[in-house]
């Protein structure tokens, strides 16, 4: 205690003010109930399908994700928040969530469950990206993730309609699946060289025209990712893109058979998608199924996913076929903010507690335990003095019923129980409040 700086010390030299690091951001009490509804309606989507929550670190090693999401990717080269650690291990912020939670699957020894295993999870990922609309540095996803069994085109379907269905409960409107497959590793063997030849040939007519036919970036993807040139978003590149050939015509038999599958079972329950043959996703764990999600109005990602049946194997499992989805909460609660949708928090009434005087104060000290104890949902204004200011806060709340002790209820060991909606008053003797409340709140 006294080394505490006094206060004059404090003030005299003025400290300059925080701010949240570049692209993190703070979620306040104004928008909480987007944040809480989110949660909510993942947990109850992954209950609607059997999704069993899992929750792993923040922090993973850093070669999980070298060798999981694959060290070529924008995600491993350019934007992980790495560090070493006192004792000497790198470790990564988690710039995503399916090889962790692929990790803990084979950690955990999963695969002695009945498979599949279905997990789902809610948490903050990390990405030293450029913030800007809709991309942050720490930004949140949910997922759906089926590890094990067959590699069964059902449990594709099933992650895309529990990613859809997400997205209808938080009021996205008309959410748009775009899909493709990526088919295995010999479908793109074989794509990949149709794709560089291809690519070859431009360059060189774009050459020989004296102008450039591809971005700086595409060019090194050229030898280093060529799957990645579909992603680029460069105008030009974009051109070329569109007359590039479609991976779904090098599938093989299996997995066209595969995709085909996926296909028809969301025609069973209707629901559209749109075949896009040049998404590729970034990722190097993906093969056959890959899918994004949009709407109409915005061209930006709202959640993403597919079959990665290599991830396992990448990260030291046995071979286990799994297909997942992550959905972007940060874009969604963007959507919706910018469309004036709002929330009511999922309130549960609350009883308010009013006290008058210092000794009626302490007694609504203890009441507010005891309620609290019966699973009564209790909100008070012990800060404030006057009866008039405490009935205006109870009014606001919207409070059904209101305790008032003054005075002449300390004395006689009572509460004034008053219905806010009719204004009606009864004195009740306080051994017996829990009871007179819950009685009330029950009708
Ligand atoms: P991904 O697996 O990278 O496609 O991520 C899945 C979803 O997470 C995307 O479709 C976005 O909605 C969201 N997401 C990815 N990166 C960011 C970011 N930097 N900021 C906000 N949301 C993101």
């Amino acid at each position: 205690m006294t080394n505490a700086p006094k206060e004059k010390e404090i003030t005299a030299k003025k400290q300059p003010a925080f701010q949240a690091p570049k692209g993190m951001r703070d979620i306040l009490p104004s928008e909480a109930a987007y944040w809480e509804r989110a949660r909510e309606t993942a947990s109850d989507i992954a209950e609607a399908y059997g999704f069993g929550y899992v929750e792993t670190p923040v922090l993973e090693n850093t070669d999980l994700f070298s060798r999981g999401v694959g060290g070529g990717t924008d995600i491993v080269e350019k934007e992980m928040f790495s560090l070493k650690t006192k004792g000497g291990d790198s470790l990564s912020l988690r710039p995503e969530m399916t090889a962790p939670v692929m990790r803990s699957f084979i950690e955990n020894g999963m695969s002695r469950l009945p498979q599949p295993v279905k997990l789902w999870y809610y948490g903050p990922q990390f990405r030293h990206e450029n913030p800007q609309s809709g991309r942050f540095r720490q930004f949140y996803q949910t997922g759906f993730e089926i590890i094990g069994g067959e590699q069964d085109p059902v449990y594709d379907a099933q992650v895309i309609v529990a990613a859809v269905r997400f997205l209808e409960s938080m009021k996205i409107k008309n959410p748009i699946i775009q899909i493709n497959s990526i088919g295995c590793r010999s479908c793109r063997t074989i794509y990949r060289k149709k794709l560089l030849d291809f690519y070859r040939k431009e360059l060189a007519a774009g050459s020989k025209k004296k102008g450039k036919a591809i971005c700086k970036d595409c060019e090194r993807r050229m030898d280093t990712n060529v799957l990645r040139l579909l992603d680029c978003k460069e105008e030009g590149c974009e051109e070329i893109k569109n007359r590039a050939p479609s991976i779904l015509d090098s599938l093989d038999s299996p997995c066209r058979a595969h995709f085909k599958g996926v296909l028809e079972f969301l025609d069973e329950i209707g629901l559209p998608y749109s075949l896009n043959p040049y998404l590729v996703r970034g990722l190097d764990y993906y093969n056959r199924t890959v899918f994004e999600f949009f709407t109409e109005e915005e061209n930006i990602a709202l959640g993403g996913g597919g079959r990665y049946d290599y991830l396992a194997d990448l990260i030291g499992g046995r071979p286990t076929p799994a297909v997942g989805v992550a959905m972007g909460i940060d874009r969604i609660i963007g959507i919706l903010k910018s469309a004036d949708i709002v929330f009511e928090p999922r309130r549960k009434e609350k009883i308010f507690v009013v006290h008058v005087g210092e000794v009626a104060k302490k007694k609504v000290f203890a009441l507010i335990e005891e309620l609290h104890k019966a699973n009564i949902r209790v909100t008070e204004a012990l800060g404030k003095d006057s009866l008039q200011s405490q009935m205006k806060a109870a009014d606001k709340e919207g409070s059904p019923i209101a305790l008032i002790l003054g005075q002449k209820e300390v004395y006689e060991d009572a509460a004034i129980v008053r219905d806010m909606k009719t204004g009606a008053q009864e004195t009740v003797p306080l051994n017996k409040i829990v009871e007179e409340i819950k009685k009330r709140l029950k009708s």
